[in-house]
């Protein structure tokens, strides 16, 4: 069979940031996916930091982590929960990755004689990464996110150099953009979208589709209006109003027929839908949509104010609602709000407590209280990296009297130091892209522990981002007093996986929300929001 060369579609934004452009593109990757065509995304973002590893996410929102240990943008983890695929870190193209390409290149000699500069060193750059990712993938089609919005210093160089390969690509340009309405019966207005098509032309770009984020289903008139200042056809303006779930979106965008006018303006291969795969999909979103049950999970962070940060936490729960048929109506918890002398009683009513990845100290008194109170009403509990380092500290503390035990983390002088750093981690002083990070296999001990019967198998392999571990000199301490060790590293030096004896409580120093999707849930997610509908349903005794 002849390789057909790949295609592209780019998708970019105008007006404002946060219209669901890594959504849109997911869902474009998911219609294109569903008739089985080898399609990858590529995200572009402008910023000159290396990776996301350096960000903070109460700004930034989520690190996301690839199995290759790529610290990458949350987009990533929108991708991967579309497309069950698990992606590569060279599929994020930085403002920073760029830079250091070029002058490393400059350095070297290979412009000898040249004055380097955006274009057309920069954006020639840009496109032989494009083709390299194509041609290592063998694509049939790369989505391309261009983050920021169309008239933004930071990304119009991404904006030139796709404009460039289009000249010698199968190229569709999509764009992306909003039209408000003054209230929810009003009148949709379409000058803003309207100002974002000529930033788009003067960039030299004709998009072939609109997308239009609204609140209410686009009216037949603002279509016809929209089209006619875009060149384009009624049918290729399409409609994105609020849907009940983003997993919806591949199904609206299909009503619209996007699937079909994309594989032919790209000439794909004419091929017929994976039926058993659309329907997969199709019954996840409805019993998101229509749920059975109900239950409440607390989320205790630090990070609360800024939902974004548990991004993947917040979703691996949605597909763990779906698993159990059940809605999971999360409440976001400051961990703050627990310290010393406060009213827990604001988590009497919940049925799960999830304590989430986290770093530094604020805040960590509040999360131990809050695991402690969890232990002692049988509230289910699962701990993620931080959470399980802090239930740790909190048995030690509370159950095995070891007063002031602590993590060195944040306090190097405590007599207990239950949590501490990782050998590999001694003498490393730089912070970009050093901690223990990536997929990492570990062997869970036992079959009678709630990880082995969340997994289902003896071999785990969950996504890592973390600096300390438990401390092994403390573990017979630990255990003898009921905190069950359930999984090791394979090497079995490093405690992976803890459990409270007798009731439910799990925590893992891994990320299992990283590798959830909607058609493979993370299994202890799935086991936390089974237990807390057992609770749910007992009344809370
Ligand atoms: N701060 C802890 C560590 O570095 C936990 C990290 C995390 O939760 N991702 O080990």
């Amino acid at each position: 069979m002849s390789f057909m060369p790949t295609k592209y579609i780019v998708v970019l934004g105008s007006l404002m940031s946060g219209l669901g452009k890594g959504v849109v593109t997911s869902s474009i990757l998911k219609m294109l996916d569903f008739y089985d065509y080898n399609v990858y995304p590529v995200k572009f973002d402008g910023y000159l930091n290396y990776d996301c590893g350096t960000m903070n996410p109460y700004r930034h929102g989520e690190v996301f982590v690839l199995d290759d240990k790529s610290e990458v943008d949350m987009d990533f983890g929108i991708y991967e929960r579309f497309l069950d695929k698990s992606l590569t870190g060279d599929l994020s193209i930085t403002g920073g990755k760029l830079f250091s390409s070029v002058i490393d290149k400059e350095r070297k000699g290979d412009y000898l004689g040249e004055d380097v500069q955006i274009i057309p060193h920069l954006t020639r750059e840009i496109g032989e990464k494009v083709e390299e990712i194509a041609e290592r993938n063998k694509a049939d089609v790369l989505i391309i996110e261009v983050g920021g919005t169309v008239g933004d210093i930071e990304n119009s160089y991404f904006i030139e150099a796709m404009r460039q390969f289009s000249i010698y690509h199968e190229v569709v340009f999509i764009n992306l953009t909003y039209v408000p309405s003054i209230d929810v019966v009003g009148e949709q207005k379409t000058k803003p979208a309207q100002i974002g098509f000529r930033l788009l032309l003067q960039a030299g770009i004709m998009p072939r589709y609109v997308i239009c984020r609204s609140e209410a289903e686009l009216l037949e008139k603002t279509r016809k209006k929209l089209a006619l200042f875009a060149n384009l056809g009624i049918e290729r303006i399409i409609d994105d109003s609020d849907r009940k779930t983003l997993y919806e979106l591949p199904l609206h965008l299909m009503k619209q027929d996007l699937d079909k006018m994309l594989i032919k303006d790209l000439g794909l291969e004419d091929r017929r839908i994976n039926e058993a795969k659309l329907l997969q999909w199709k019954e996840k979103v409805d019993r998101i949509i229509k749920p059975k049950g109900k239950v409440t999970i607390a989320i205790v962070g630090k990070y609360t104010g800024l939902k974004d940060s548990y991004a993947s936490v917040k979703e691996a729960l949605i597909h763990a609602g779906a698993q159990n048929d059940s809605e999971v109506d999360i409440r976001w918890m400051e961990s703050e709000d627990f310290e010393e002398g406060s009213d827990y009683s604001k988590l009497s009513d919940v049925d799960g407590l999830i304590v989430p990845g986290g770093f530094g100290k604020r805040g960590t008194e509040g999360m131990i209280n809050a695991i402690r109170y969890a232990r002692e009403n049988r509230i289910p509990y699962l701990g993620i990296c931080f959470g399980m380092q802090m239930m740790v500290v909190e048995f030690a503390r509370n159950v095995c009297k070891m007063d002031g035990a602590n993590s060195q983390e944040f306090d190097p002088d405590s007599k207990y130091q239950v949590i501490h750093l990782l050998d590999s981690q001694k003498g490393v002083r730089e912070k970009g892209g050093t901690m223990r990070l990536g997929a990492e296999r570990c062997l869970l001990v036992g079959e009678d522990t709630i990880a082995y019967r969340s997994y289902r198998s003896n071999g785990v392999e969950e996504r890592h981002r973390h600096r300390y571990e438990y401390n092994n000199a403390y573990r017979s301490a630990l255990e003898g007093a009921g905190l069950r060790t359930t999984g090791l590293t394979s090497d079995k030096k490093l405690v992976e996986f803890v459990e409270w004896t007798g009731q439910f409580g799990v925590a893992t120093q891994g990320h299992p929300e990283l590798k959830s999707r909607l058609v493979a849930p993370a299994p202890l997610f799935v086991s936390l929001v089974g237990a807390a509908l057992v609770r749910h349903q007992e009344g809370r005794k």
